[in-house]
């Protein structure tokens, strides 16, 4: 969360970095903050949506979920699609579990390297977490961005913290509704 919550401060006043405590089940956070022609964002979601348990992996069955997990969640464009106009690329992708270090997968390209928060919960819930960021050629034409994760995640709730250059607002997305606004108005 660091980065972005300073990415978030300087975007605005309005301080809406999102509390960090126990998640709730059924619900993810989506933080996203767009300044000129970078995009970054933040997803975490609760295991048991994702994998529907939240301790260290038992059996082969249970490894495999996890492992199929950090693959979809590692590839930014299985969670985001950003407008085709805005000409949007990923230059960073990551992710890792809560559920076993050992599993964490990291795809940088090229920008400088970050650590993992060391963050996550060994109190009995453990989450996804991943980071991503575009580079946008044209981030006047970013109207919208698709959320494609929803449809993989069965009746989740994502809670929306969005800052632009514009300003800063809320939302929540859920399947069907998969598309978030850009807008900020
Ligand atoms: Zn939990």
């Amino acid at each position: 969360m660091r980065r972005l919550a300073i990415a978030m401060a300087l975007s605005t006043s309005a301080g809406l970095a999102q509390a960090a405590g126990p998640h709730v089940h059924g619900q993810g956070n989506l933080d996203l903050a767009m300044a000129g022609g970078t995009l970054l964002v933040e997803l975490s979601l609760p295991a048991a949506d994702v994998v529907g348990f939240e301790h260290a992996p038992r059996d082969d069955d249970q490894k495999a979920l996890v492992k199929d997990a950090l693959a979809r969640l590692g590839k930014g464009s299985n969670v985001l699609e950003p407008a085709p106009a805005a000409a949007c690329k990923v230059t960073r992708e990551s992710v890792h579990s809560g559920l076993s270090d050992s599993e964490a997968e990291e795809h940088d390209h090229g920008e400088e390297s970050h650590d993992h928060d060391a963050d996550h919960d060994h109190g009995g819930h453990a989450d996804f977490e991943a980071r991503y960021r575009w580079h946008c050629d044209h981030p006047d034409k970013l109207a919208w961005i698709d959320v494609p994760l929803l449809e993989f995640l069965n009746g989740v709730t994502l809670k929306v913290q969005l800052v632009t250059d514009q300003g800063a607002r809320a939302d929540s997305l859920k399947a069907p509704h998969t598309r978030l606004s850009m807008d900020v108005q």
